[in-house]
């Protein structure tokens, strides 16, 4: 199944929804909000989902 990430600006969060065709926007679900399409992001470090807004991304070891 086809998973897209969507940004809502209104909830300031990704969500992920289902959709049988690459659509642009779909309405939240929380606020119904148009919300956008953003790239999949699979590379992303799993563990902990969120993020502080601290310090800028930094690819160090
Ligand atoms: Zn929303």
């Amino acid at each position: 199944m086809p998973l897209y990430e969507f940004y809502c600006p209104q909830c300031r969060k990704k969500f992920e929804e289902l959709c049988r065709t690459s659509q642009e926007s779909v309405p939240c679900p929380h606020c119904a909000a148009a919300s956008k399409r953003v790239l999949s992001t699979f590379r992303t470090a799993r563990g902990s989902s969120g993020n502080g807004g601290s310090a800028s991304g930094g690819c160090g070891g």
